[in-house]
Order: structure tokens, then C-alpha cells, then sequence
């Protein structure tokens, strides 16, 4: 790793983004501030499912990112294998009463490598045996190699060695702005102040296309509404990440569950002071549909849930790095940002800090959508 150099970067957002990238900066050397609006992870990683995958169909620069991107993480698995906020058990993931749908997936992910095996109710519990057999589809996938990570303990463990390197972070900053000088990006503007540096690097998740908006970027966005419930203790032990047509389910640490789906959308309401707000019968229903998916008579009780913005892009790939019409100025907007959090710091670190494109990003760029 690089020692020491002179260029000093505000990185905007404390979500796992911000704080993956600001780590990245700062062991090249660089000085490193990360100014945020509230507290750290008061964005989508405070309420996010992050299943580590690369499942499914998208494009052949997307699955190459997202698979470097699974491949930091067992490095990071590796270090310490006993962590209860990283594992790496697999996923099952089936639809509803699509036999085709299925093994078209499966035939998709086998094609380039990506290690996929179909189960059924009678071999299931070889994957996991903590999976009702009895709900499931006739034909589910099981992909190995997946894995998940809590973010919030994620960031905790990343702020720990950012601060041991001397970043400076600003929590409670309100909605900062960046500031531009001749057409180039020399800072950034909140409550706390003017911060100017060399380098401003945008990571402020759904919010992020209004961010470089006053730049006169224009980055499309499809960030929909979601929420993530966390569960009471529970004595099952599921391992796997179940992606199921009712409920999605990971095991979280002590002894929890994280359930989501998209199924309850529209039943998110937005309040007028901005917050998003649920019926908690809608909640009750999701645990419902999660203790189904797991053997014997589960009953999973909600004991918290977030509701708010998902990151995705328009089209729904990332978006990452330097804003051409804004020289100075670079941006980390995906979905999949848990997949994607320590790669996509690395190459966005390297940019920022050698000037040199590089080229796993080279379809993700803003300019993109013209
Ligand atoms: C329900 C749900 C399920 C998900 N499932 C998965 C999954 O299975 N796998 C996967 O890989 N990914 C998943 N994701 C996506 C992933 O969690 C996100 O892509 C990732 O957490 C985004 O991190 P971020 O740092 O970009 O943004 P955020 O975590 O949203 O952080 C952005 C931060 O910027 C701050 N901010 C915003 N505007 C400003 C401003 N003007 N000034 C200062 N600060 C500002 C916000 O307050 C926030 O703290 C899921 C997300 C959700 C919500």
C-alpha cells in the first residue's frame, strides 16, 4: 500500500459505501474526511438484507464486479472466520410454481461458472436443513459459494481502522452540498462548514442523483421504497440466505433474523415530515411468511423494522466513479452496495488517487446516460 501523499478527499456519506471508500483513501496515504448528514448508517446499510450474490442474469461487467466483489469479502471472511456478522452458507432461492423459470436461472448461472445447484423438498436439507421442505417449489436453487454481512457491524469494524489512520468524521452534518470552482469540485458546504479538498467523493446512496443535481448531473434514479425487519431471538438455526416469492430471510447476529421483500411496497407511506411509516400488520404478515419457511412450528416476532429508500440506479446498474462535466467530483451509487462495498471502495480509492481509470468500471460510468 502506498505511504503518504498530499491529496486531501471529503468523502460525502456514511453509509458502507462512504466509509469502505474512505478506508481505501486512507491506506493510500490520503487525508481523509467523512462528512455525513446524521449518524453513520442512517441510510439503506442500516436496513439492508445483504446477501452477498451474484445470482441470476445481468450484465457480463456487472457479475465480474459483483464477483470481485464476494471475493474481498472471503478474504475478510477469511481473517477471522469466527465472526457472526459475515458467513458465507449459501442461498436457496425458488419462485412460485415456475419449473422453467427455475432451471432457465440455473442453466444461466452454470453457463459462466457461477457455482449453482437445483434441490428439491426431498435433498433441501443437504443445503439447509433448517428449511421447510414443505413449502417449498418444486424445484429451488441452491448457490453455495453466497454469503451475507450485517453493515452495521461491517461499518463498525471499517470505522475502527479508519480512525486508527486519523480520518476525521463528521457525523450530524446535516444536507451538505459540493462546492465547485471553475467547473471543478473543490469541497463540500454543511452545517458544520466549508471542508475543501482535493477530491469530493459522493456516496450518498438513494439521495445521491439529488446531490450532483445543482452540478447539472443529471443520474437517473428507481430507488424504491423498502423495509427491513429484524427479528426477536429465535432457536432456529438457519444458516442459508432464503430468497423465497413471500419473504426473503438471513440470519443476523444474536441469534436474529433480517426479512424483506417487495411484496408490501405500496403499503409504505410517506409521512409529511419526510419519515416512511407501515401498518405493523403488514409486519406481523411478513414474519409470518418468513417462520413458514423454516421447519418445525418457527414463529418469528418482528422486534424492529426500518423503513426507506433502496438504492438502484435507473437502469440498475451502479453508477461509479469521476463525473466528467465535474472534474474532482466522483460518485458510488448502486444497489447491491453490500455486494459491492469493499470492491467498489478499492477501484474508486485507486481512481481517486493515481488519476488512472480503471477498467471494471468502465461501463459504470455517469456519462452513460448522456
Ligand atoms: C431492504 C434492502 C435490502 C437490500 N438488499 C441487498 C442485498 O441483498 N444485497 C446487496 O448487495 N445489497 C442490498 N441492498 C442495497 C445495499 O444495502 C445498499 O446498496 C447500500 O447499503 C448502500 O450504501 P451507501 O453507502 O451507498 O448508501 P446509504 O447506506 O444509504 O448511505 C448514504 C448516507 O449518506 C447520507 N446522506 C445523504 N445525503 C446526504 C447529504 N446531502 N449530505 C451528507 N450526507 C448525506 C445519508 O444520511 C446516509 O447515511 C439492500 C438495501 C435495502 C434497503
Amino acid at each position: 500500500m502506498a505511504g503518504k501523499n498530499e491529496m486531501s478527499v471529503v468523502v460525502l456519506g456514511g453509509g458502507v459505501l462512504g466509509v469502505s471508500s474512505a478506508l481505501q483513501l486512507a491506506k493510500r496515504g490520503a487525508k481523509v474526511t467523512l462528512v455525513t448528514e446524521a449518524e453513520l448508517c442512517s441510510g439503506a446499510s442500516g436496513r439492508s438484507l445483504s446477501w452477498l450474490n451474484s445470482a441470476g442474469e445481468r450484465s457480463t461487467a456487472y457479475h465480474a464486479l459483483r464477483m470481485a466483489g464476494i471475493d474481498r469479502y472471503r478474504t475478510l471472511f477469511a481473517a477471522d472466520p469466527t465472526r457472526d456478522w459475515l458467513r458465507f452458507d449459501g442461498g436457496i432461492c425458488w419462485s412460485a410454481n415456475d419449473v422453467a423459470g427455475t432451471r432457465a436461472r440455473h442453466s444461466y448461472e452454470k453457463a459462466h461458472g457461477y457455482d449453482s445447484h437445483l434441490v428439491s423438498a426431498n435433498t433441501v436439507a443437504q443445503a439447509d436443513e433448517q428449511v421447510n421442505p414443505g413449502v417449498m417449489a418444486d424445484e429451488a436453487i441452491f448457490n453455495p459459494g453466497e454469503g451475507w454481512v450485517s453493515l452495521p457491524h461491517l461499518v463498525e469494524h471499517l470505522v475502527g481502522e479508519l480512525r486508527a489512520l486519523g480520518a476525521e468524521i463528521v457525523e450530524q452534518a446535516g444536507k451538505a452540498s459540493v462546492i465547485s470552482e471553475q467547473g471543478r469540485a473543490c469541497g463540500v458546504r454543511s452545517d458544520k462548514g466549508e471542508l475543501r479538498a482535493d477530491a469530493v467523493l459522493v456516496a450518498c446512496g438513494p439521495w445521491t442523483p439529488q446531490v450532483v443535481a445543482p452540478l447539472g448531473v443529471t443520474i437517473p434514479d428507481g430507488s424504491p421504497v423498502s423495509m427491513l425487519v429484524i427479528t426477536e431471538p429465535s432457536e432456529q438455526r438457519l444458516k442459508t440466505v432464503l430468497n423465497t416469492p413471500r419473504a426473503a430471510v438471513r440470519p443476523n447476529p444474536g441469534k436474529r433474523y433480517a426479512l424483506d421483500h417487495d411484496w408490501y411496497e405500496n403499503d409504505i407511506k410517506l409521512q409529511s415530515d419526510g419519515s416512511y411509516q407501515i401498518n405493523e400488520s403488514v409486519v406481523a404478515q411478513l414474519a409470518q411468511e418468513a417462520s413458514k419457511l423454516l421447519r418445525g412450528d418457527a414463529t418469528l416476532i418482528p422486534h424492529s423494522w426500518k423503513l426507506g429508500l433502496k438504492p438502484i440506479p435507473g437502469d440498475g446498474e451502479p453508477v461509479l466513479g469521476e463525473l466528467q462535466s465535474v472534474p474532482g467530483c466522483f460518485v458510488a451509487f448502486t444497489h447491491s452496495g453490500a455486494t459491492l462495498a469493499l470492491i467498489a471502495a478499492e477501484l474508486l480509492a485507486d481512481e481517486i488517487i493515481t488519476g488512472e481509470k480503471h477498467p471494471m468500471l468502465a461501463s459504470f460510468r455517469a456519462e452513460r446516460f448522456g
